[in-house]
């Protein structure tokens, strides 16, 4: 087997120090074990938490395989509910060959005319994040102004095109003149104001002229601030994520603009997509019948070798992925 053990906590961005390529001989299958060769792995900002601390997983342990969800394909099997040549997502880890009982593993099915990717690009966790994280907690109504931030980052960039699909003015946050390009342009974002060039509550006030209805929160700190104090009463600020926060030896502060929550009757409201599993067959027909109809685009960041992803994980805190990042591990 081929793995990435994680080797130390790690203090601001992730370095390649803070993991250790490990080289050992599969194990035989024990009874009820299943052997999957895992494909692509995907890698998310929520890897940098469960590599510092407990939270809503406990950390990864020192010295163990790093955590990671991956798709792969089912090589051996001595557990009946995984025939060999079986899809599945999951835990699989960052290492080539997952060996265990299957536990938290769910079977799919390759979708015609998709490559497997489709599961790291809108099915799985990222679709239904932007999914029943914008319609459930942000519920937009039609005319309303939404405001995303990491807007051009794989949530970010799903919840400003389902905002559009329903109605709203989309104004998205996103750092450089590419991402903010591509939004607008081929996304159909009304706005996008770049974080890294621009005063961004300057940007907020010419951008929403009617104030903003729904934020739909991804970097928290600074950015969070300048959306509160542009909020319409009765708003909804979805809190996706703060990665602006994650890479700080600090804890965050509280917004200065915290007041406003009470006089402008705001509702802010976290949520982590785990719950949503349940409900991942709501959302995915329409997810796929969105992008069929060329409604729904998603772009990949796709980085070869799984050797290479100690670095990779570092671009999506130095924002230089485009859409959501995935390692491909072996051919599909
Ligand atoms: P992205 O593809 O959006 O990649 C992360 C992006 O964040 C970078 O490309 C960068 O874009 C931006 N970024 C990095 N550092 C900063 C900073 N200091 N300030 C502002 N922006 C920054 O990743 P995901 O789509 O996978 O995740 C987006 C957010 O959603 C994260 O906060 C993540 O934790 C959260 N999330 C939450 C889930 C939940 O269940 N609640 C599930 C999945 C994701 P730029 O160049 O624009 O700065």
């Amino acid at each position: 087997n081929r793995q990435w053990r994680l080797a130390a906590r790690p203090v601001g961005n992730f370095k390649d120090s803070d993991f250790t390529w490990h080289e050992e001989p599969v194990p035989d299958l024990a009874d009820g074990q299943v052997l999957v060769r895992n494909i692509y792995l995907s890698l998310d900002p929520t890897n940098r938490i469960w590599a510092a601390q407990d939270s809503y997983l406990p950390a990864v342990p020192l010295g163990d395989v790093m955590r990671g969800v991956a798709v792969g394909v089912v090589e051996a099997s001595r557990h009946a509910g995984f025939p060999v040549g079986t899809f599945v997502q999951g835990l699989l880890g960052w290492q080539l060959y997952y060996v265990g009982n299957g536990q938290g593993l769910t079977p799919i099915a390759k979708i015609p005319g998709h490559s497997l990717l489709l599961y790291h690009g809108v099915l799985g966790a990222i679709g239904l994040t932007a999914y029943f994280g914008l319609l459930d907690i942000g519920r937009p109504r039609e005319g309303e102004t939404l405001v995303v931030s990491a807007a051009a980052g794989a949530v970010g960039s799903m919840v400003g095109q389902i905002g559009n699909i329903k109605g709203c003015h989309v104004v998205g946050i996103a750092g450089g003149p590419e991402k903010c390009r591509w939004i607008v342009e081929d996304l159909g974002f009304d706005a996008a104001i770049d974080y890294k060039h621009e005063d961004v509550a300057a940007a907020l006030t010419r951008y929403c002229p009617k104030g903003i209805d729904v934020y739909f929160d991804n970097v928290g700190g600074a950015i969070l601030d300048a959306a509160l104090a542009r909020m319409n009463n009765f708003g909804r600020v979805v809190a996706c994520g703060a990665i602006s926060q994650y890479t700080s030896e600090k804890p965050p502060a509280g917004p200065a603009n915290f007041l406003l929550v009470i006089s402008k009757r705001l509702r802010i409201e976290g949520f982590i997509v785990l719950d949503y599993l349940p409900r991942a067959q709501e959302a995915i027909p329409q997810l796929l019948e969105w992008i069929a109809q060329g409604r729904l685009k998603y772009r990949l960041d796709v980085v070869d070798g799984l050797e290479q992803a100690p670095r990779a994980v570092q671009k999506l805190f130095d924002g230089s992925n485009i859409g959501k990042l995935v390692v491909k591990v072996s051919d599909e």
